[in-house]
């Protein structure tokens, strides 16, 4: 059995209008051990095992060290999940996998693609990971699902690296393809609606149930190598739901890596 490394990123340098993700992954494990929960995922896998080593949080200050911090997870020969940090920190993981997985499927669930070719004079904002992913061909295939955000921009973005978006206006879970190529998962917590995560940055009406989400990942049948988990911000949230959100969504996508 593969080991999973999980590695807590604490950055929100390159988040647009709030910080605070900076301060998510601590939180996000003390809701998943205050007791409040048991460990098992819904698909009767625990994720209290010796499979899984947590290799702690680390501060960041320069944006492309989280590109060497990955790497040396990763040279363990083990899959890795992410605890964010703002969406910035997709594409200097992304670059990290790619040497090991030269072709690889993106599941992306957020209210935004997340595809600006530059957002205030910067190419590494938490509004272009995925236009760096793609012009570097990081991606044999980009899926998008709970988009609801998308300008003119960023619609021929999706066009020009053939993106496929499921927007929330007229989504049919039914619909999202089966993977081919290992999988890597990438969870902005502001694609569920605010009413079940309202601590995120950017809230956006009309997202995504929690119940969707947990179904969507159920589904997958691909292995699943490598997952984040971002733009949790404590400083918005309300009665730690969103921390509990983001902790169980870490043990649904850990239970189905392992
Ligand atoms: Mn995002
Ligand atoms: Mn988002």
């Amino acid at each position: 059995m593969k080991k999973i490394s999980i590695q807590g990123i604490k950055f929100d340098e390159k988040s647009s209008y709030q910080k605070g993700p900076k301060l998510a992954p601590p939180l996000i494990r003390e809701a998943l051990h205050c007791g409040s929960l048991n460990l098992f995922a819904e698909n009767g896998v625990s994720i209290d095992n010796s499979a899984i080593v947590d290799k702690g949080d680390f501060e960041i200050s320069e944006y492309f060290d989280i590109v060497e911090i990955t790497k040396k997870h990763l040279s363990l020969n083990h899959k890795i999940l992410t605890l964010g940090g703002d969406h910035s920190i997709t594409f200097p993981i992304i670059k990290a996998l790619h040497k090991k997985y030269p072709i690889i499927d993106i599941l992306h669930i957020d209210a935004h693609s997340d595809l600006y070719d530059t957002f205030e004079g910067d190419k590494y904002s938490h509004a272009c990971p995925f236009a760096r992913i793609m012009e570097n061909g990081f991606a044999a295939r980009l899926v998008q699902v709970g988009i609801r955000t998308l300008n003119t921009h960023q619609a021929e973005q999706a066009k020009k690296f053939n993106v496929e978006i499921h927007q929330m206006k007229n989504l049919d879970l039914s619909t999202i393809p089966k993977f081919k190529n290992p999988l890597y998962i990438s969870l902005d917590m502001d694609g569920f609606d605010p009413a079940f995560a309202p601590g995120v940055s950017h809230h956006e009406p009309g997202g995504l149930t929690s119940r969707q989400v947990i179904d969507l990942i159920q589904s997958i049948e691909t292995e699943v190598i490598g997952a984040d988990i971002v733009e949790y911000n404590p400083n918005r949230d309300f009665q730690n739901m969103t921390a509990f959100l983001a902790a169980k969504m870490m043990k649904e996508i850990l239970g189905k890596m392992i």
